[in-house]
C-alpha cells in the first residue's frame, strides 16, 4: 500500500495489536475503518458518534490507498480536523500531526460530559465503555500522546 500524498509505500507498525499504516515521508498515517470505530466507542454511544462525526463533507485530493478511488474529505465532530476517508470504509487518512489533535478532540470531549448538567447518563454510559479503552490507550501511545507536559 501506498502513501495518498505522495506515493512512498506505507511502512505497517503494530502496536499491540493494532495494524496502522505509517509513511515514512510525510509522516502520515492509515487507520483502518474499524480502528478509528473503536476509538470513537470509547467516548460516544453509537447512535451519537453515528450522526456527528462528520462535518462538512467535500471531496478529497487524495485516492484511497486500499481501492484507489477518490476520497472524500471531512471535519471530524466540527473541530477544525480534516480527515480523509474512503467511501468504501476501507480507512481513514490522517495528516502528519493531525494525530495528536484526534487525541486532544477525545479530552475536550470528556471534559465537557463532566460539565453537562444533563449528561449523567451518557457520563455513566462513558464511565462504562472505558472498562475497554486498551485500544484508545494503544492509539494515544503510539502516536506519541501521554500525559500533558
Ligand atoms: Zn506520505
Ligand atoms: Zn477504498
Amino acid at each position: 500500500m501506498n502513501c495518498p500524498r505522495d506515493e512512498t509505500e506505507l511502512v505497517i507498525e503494530h502496536h499491540k495489536g493494532i495494524e496502522v499504516d505509517h509513511c515514512p515521508t510525510c509522516n502520515g498515517r492509515w487507520l483502518d475503518h474499524h480502528e478509528l470505530d473503536e476509538l470513537e466507542a470509547t467516548v460516544a454511544q453509537e447512535h451519537e458518534r453515528r450522526a456527528t462525526i462528520e462535518y462538512s463533507k467535500r471531496p478529497s485530493e487524495l485516492n484511497c490507498p486500499v481501492c484507489g478511488e477518490r476520497m472524500r474529505a471531512f471535519n471530524y465532530r466540527a473541530y477544525n480536523l480534516e480527515i480523509d476517508t474512503c467511501h468504501d470504509e476501507h480507512g481513514f487518512w490522517l495528516d502528519a500531526g493531525e494525530e495528536g489533535r484526534v487525541a486532544d478532540i477525545m479530552e475536550e470531549r470528556v471534559k465537557g460530559l463532566e460539565r453537562a448538567a444533563n449528561a449523567e447518563e451518557s457520563w455513566g454510559k462513558f464511565l462504562g465503555n472505558m472498562g475497554n479503552k486498551g485500544v484508545w490507550d494503544n492509539i494515544k501511545g503510539m502516536f506519541g500522546g501521554g500525559p500533558k507536559r
